[in-house]
């Protein structure tokens, strides 16, 4: 069959989970064996997220060819297990962008460019992934970011009306409201979904599926309410209440038939509901999984959203662990040796985040400290592996003033230094590895060992900085061995101390690749020493 278009936008209020809904239309269409993808439209200006503050949008999600991206690129990942890439996460800034340089590369002989056709036109070519891939989908499903009647997405919203009236029922629509509870009223009001609809169908959109966000139940009579006065199937509207975890959300989805009534407006022959065992399997685990083993997240970014994947891989490995792993979020801004015995108290293990910049990373060297001193199971990421790193060259080697050039270009013992062929590359941006690289274990390593004894791995990137090779003997000797090495580049992406229990420090991001089905090996074995060596919870 040829490519058919799922639009999923969003209204009212920003935040209702348009990721999660995305994806959980992406997993309840490939359980019925639809080859899917899932890409997000951001209507900001910046090129990609790659530049932004974790504060102001959550992670920077960076994909296997080396695209840094929205977080919800992970959502669809890690429910779908599809590998997104570049085509996968546009902003507006990327579609100016390319209309500009078309623009000044004389492309429109001497038209004047204006946003409709010219910008939507590009959005379309998107949508449509015009791009020249060679992997062919049944789904394209588009998620467009921000809260219809915004002014910056009203292109894109532009470019979907265009495209359904192109494609009749080989697109669909399906849009997300909120449905507030006022608790003084004891009502659930319906007047927002409305309004919001109403403001759609100014713009020439009719949606074809409500999904309402609520913190109550719907019942029937509400539901018709809001089918009738939206213009759309009593089927077509579906709820989705606030759960204990978004990974329940696909279920419930199919439970009120949000996939079957997609494929009837397109008119799709619906079939058997699939049974999604996997799925289900993974559910029962994650609803047995009653004991706690208490992790320390320490990083600089006190926001949820930061660390979206690391906590999700938290999650995930600790549900396949059969334990809840609660994740305590530990400033490394404000972590001394004064108060770090006080902070990582009790937990069983700890995780020394990724980040850039100087702000927060002597916390981060604290944290290493005592991880090792105390024979806690600890795991450091980019430049939590960095400051791993950093903490063995001050205190074992006793380099005093080690540190990596990116935090004291002045250093002597720059332990972690940028790479010669990078220095010269000064664009933001452009001085980044990033992306999948692969990587050699060294055999019998406990790294090794995680990964079920497999030698050759790729891993995804995000840095600018690197091991110094300069120092590597004198680490080895010292007992941090370097047991991950990038075969083409000599780059040393994994290190850890074998005396320890488990004190394993990654150059690359493994929490890109850890999804609901497939836990990735490093974070499973990570809890599992957790959970062996540490105080685990009833
Ligand atoms: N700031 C470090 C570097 O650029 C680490 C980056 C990261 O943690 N993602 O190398």
């Amino acid at each position: 069959m040829s490519s058919k278009y799922i639009f999923v936008t969003g209204g009212v209020v920003s935040s209702l989970g348009k990721g999660i809904i995305a994806a959980s239309i992406g997993k309840l269409l490939q359980a019925r064996g639809f080859r899917v993808t899932i890409q997000k439209f951001d209507p900001y200006i910046n090129i990609d997220p790659g530049t932004l503050n974790p504060y102001e949008h959550g992670e920077c999600y960076v994909t296997a060819d080396g695209v840094e991206t929205d977080l919800d690129l992970g959502h669809y990942e890690r429910f779908t297990d599809i590998r997104t890439t570049r085509h996968n996460s546009i902003t507006t800034g990327r579609i100016y962008k390319t209309v500009i340089d078309r623009e000044r590369h004389g492309d429109y002989l001497g038209r004047t460019i204006q946003v409709v056709p010219h910008i939507t036109d590009e959005i379309k070519r998107r949508m449509l992934r015009e791009d020249g891939e060679d992997e062919v989908f049944d789904f394209v499903i588009t998620e467009v970011g921000g809260t219809i009647g915004d002014i910056e997405s009203a292109p894109f919203m532009e470019a979907i009306r265009q495209l359904r009236w192109q494609l009749g029922q080989g697109a669909v629509c399906v849009h997300l409201t909120y449905v507030p509870y006022l608790r003084a009223a004891d009502e659930l009001k319906t007047k927002p979904t409305q309004h919001s609809v109403k403001e759609m169908q100014g713009m020439g959109i009719q949606p074809d599926v409500l999904v309402l966000r609520t913190e109550r139940h719907l019942d029937d009579g509400l539901r018709g309410k809001v089918a009738s006065f939206c213009n759309v199937d009593l089927e077509c509207v579906v709820q989705c209440e606030d759960m204990p975890s978004i990974y329940e959300v696909p279920v419930s989805m199919q439970r009120q038939g949000l996939d079957a009534a997609i494929l009837r407006k397109m008119g799709i022959a619906v079939g058997e509901t699939p049974a999604m065992a996997p799925w289900h399997v993974f559910l029962e685990k994650l609803h047995g999984a009653q004991q706690e083993v208490h992790v320390a997240l320490v990083g600089k970014y006190d926001l949820q959203d930061a660390y979206k994947s690391i906590r999700e891989s938290l999650n995930l490995a600790g549900i396949y662990n059969g334990v809840r792993a609660v994740v305590h979020f530990v400033n490394s801004e404000g972590l001394t040796q004064a108060c770090v015995a006080d902070r990582l108290d009790g937990v069983a293990g700890i995780v020394v985040c990724p980040g850039f910049g100087r702000r927060g990373t002597e916390g981060k060297v604290v944290a290493a400290e005592y991880a090792r001193t105390h024979d806690i199971p600890a795991f450091g990421i980019c430049l939590g592996m960095q400051m791993m790193v950093v903490e063995f060259a001050r205190n074992v080697l006793g380099y005093d003033d080690a540190n990596s050039s990116e935090m004291d270009s002045q250093t002597p013992h720059n332990v972690i230094d940028m790479m010669e062929n990078q220095k010269a590359v000064t664009q933001m941006g452009g001085t980044m590895r990033l992306g999948a690289y692969d990587c050699e274990l060294a055999e019998n390593s406990r790294a090794y060992e995680a990964y079920g004894q497999v030698s050759f791995i790729r891993e995804r990137h995000r840095h600018r900085y690197e091991f110094n090779n300069a120092y590597r003997e004198a680490f080895e000797r010292a007992g941090m061995k370097c047991v991950g090495i990038n075969p083409t580049a000599n780059l040393v992406e994994v290190v850890e101390i074998p005396s320890l229990r488990w004190y394993i420090g990654t150059q690359f991001h493994p929490e890109y690749t850890s999804t609901v089905l497939h836990p990735h090996p490093l974070f499973m074995s990570f809890i599992k020493a957790c959970v062996r060596y540490g105080t685990v919870k009833a």
